[in-house]
């Protein structure tokens, strides 16, 4: 993991890190560039990160922390860049594997196996105490699964499922929307399902989430509503609704 992760990262982050820096006393609410969100969220990958094309895709749609219907082919986060990925969670299953805990998840009484690394298992934990005591707590209650080393459907992209860092629920009241299951095409506009959206509880879940660094499928137009990842890039603190 630490050659893939010299290969991949380079020099440029810091630079622009800088400038973001020693802007602050004058712009202290300025939202950080899609560099510096990297570099906030993933503190201790240890190197300089090389914010080179494929990261810069990665960052280039806004996650939206509002709910609405996505625009076409607006899904913030589902682009990703997989050599990032590979260096901050393994690059083969048995690295990812040896990095998996049991995270406590009170809604279920149980325990949900995720990535220790970058805070990804902590911030779980968070989610599901929060959730724990709230009525929302019973949408969350059986996992429809965490880590599996497999691809995107139909792609041959890695889900984050194979980097520990992604889980599933087994959402009630026919809250679970998946693109593929309402015979939608990759490149063809997708029918958006609101009703799931405008459930009072299930925002509430996906509120949870959020606070902690997590993004939620259902705000893909190729929406996946079962679906929540950990990508603190994307809405940390004065990272949400980069530009
Ligand atoms: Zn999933």
């Amino acid at each position: 993991m630490k050659k893939a992760l010299r290969q991949y990262l380079g020099a440029g982050i810091w630079v622009a890190l800088g400038i973001v820096v020693a802007a602050q006393p004058v712009f202290a609410t300025t939202p950080l560039s899609g560099a510096a969100c990297l570099a906030q969220a993933y503190p201790d990958l240890g190197e300089p990160l090389d914010y080179g094309d494929e990261l810069q895709t990665q960052m280039a749609q806004t996650y939206p922390l509002e709910f609405r219907v996505p625009g076409p082919q607006e899904d913030p986060g589902r682009v990703r860049s997989e050599p990032f990925f590979k260096a901050l969670y393994g690059a083969t299953r048995e690295q990812v594997q040896a990095q998996l805990v049991a995270v406590p998840w009170p809604p279920s009484g149980g325990s949900l196996l995720f990535s220790s690394r970058h805070g990804a298992a902590a911030a779980l934990q968070r989610v599901g105490a929060a959730l724990a005591p709230q009525p929302a707590a019973a949408y969350v209650r059986h996992s429809a699964g965490t880590f599996h080393w497999r691809n995107v459907a139909g792609t041959p992209r890695k889900s984050l499922h194979a980097f520990g860092v992604a889980v599933d629920f087994a959402l009630p009241r026919q809250l679970g929307r998946y693109w593929q299951w309402s015979g939608c095409k990759e490149d063809k506009h997708c029918p958006y399902p609101e009703a799931v959206f405008r459930d009072a509880q299930m925002q509430d879940v996906v509120r949870a989430f959020e606070q902690e660094g997590f993004i939620w499928g259902g705000k893909w137009a190729h929406y996946d509503t079962l679906h929540f990842e950990y990508r603190p890039e994307l809405v940390g603190p004065r990272c949400k609704n980069v530009q």
